[in-house]
């Protein structure tokens, strides 16, 4: 398949047209390894090596519609793995806007910071965020690209008033959990079944 299949895929599957103008402002194939380059529009996840993944398109897809990302937000990402998301995150919420995003492993986050240098809305930084990233906080959106078994508390202490929280959420298979900030209220809905690979602690 290639990009304007899968575009034209993603249509379909109801994806709005300002995710599908990132997608096909940002080349996939620059965020996979080598030897999966003519798979790069496939819909489907991809090895990037360390046992992790570029996420499906469909899902990275599907996760950003439902963050409701705005011009200007301010954005915290768990787990850059590749480094596509942010990529697309970036071109979504404009230079205004900035993305912060956190990777646990060293040669990733590495590899994603020379991939995203271009990037001026985007920062790297390589550890732990298993209880988010407060250095920064609060954030107007909260990707999670890693599954916790549950969100913990110090998530939505980083949320702004009428923030918005995405997470897979589950040991073995997940639920997609959107959780939404009203002052110190917190609605939470399902948005349907995915799996991922699990969110990585060093601290529990
Ligand atoms: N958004 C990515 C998909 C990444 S897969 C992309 O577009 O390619 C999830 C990533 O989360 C993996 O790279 C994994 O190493 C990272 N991760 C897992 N636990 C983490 C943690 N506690 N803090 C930061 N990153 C974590």
């Amino acid at each position: 398949m290639d990009k304007k299949r899968l575009i034209e895929k993603l249509r379909e599957k109801g994806i709005k047209e300002e995710i599908l103008k990132a997608i096909e402002k940002i080349d996939r194939e620059d965020f996979v390894l080598e030897r999966n380059l003519d798979e790069a529009y496939e819909d489907h996840p991809l090895s990037i090596g360390y046992g992790q993944t570029i996420s499906q398109p469909y899902t990275v897809a599907f996760m950003l519609q439902e963050l409701e990302l705005k011009k200007g937000d301010k954005v915290l990402e768990i787990g850059t793995g590749s480094g596509w998301n942010a990529a697309l995150i970036s071109n979504i919420i404009g230079e205004k806007g900035k993305i912060y995003t956190v990777e646990i492993v060293d040669e990733l986050a590495g590899k994603a910071k020379e991939k995203l240098k271009n990037y001026k809305n985007i920062i790297v930084f390589n550890g732990d965020a298993s209880r988010g990233f407060v250095e920064y906080a609060p954030y107007d959106k909260i990707i999670l690209t890693a599954a916790p078994p549950k969100i913990a508390e110090e998530f939505k202490e980083q949320l702004t008033d009428g923030g918005i929280l995405l997470a897979p959420v589950g040991q073995y298979t997940q639920k997609l959990i959107k959780l939404t900030r009203n002052g110190n209220k917190f609605i939470e809905i399902e948005r349907g079944d995915f799996i991922f690979v699990p969110l990585v602690s060093k601290t529990c």
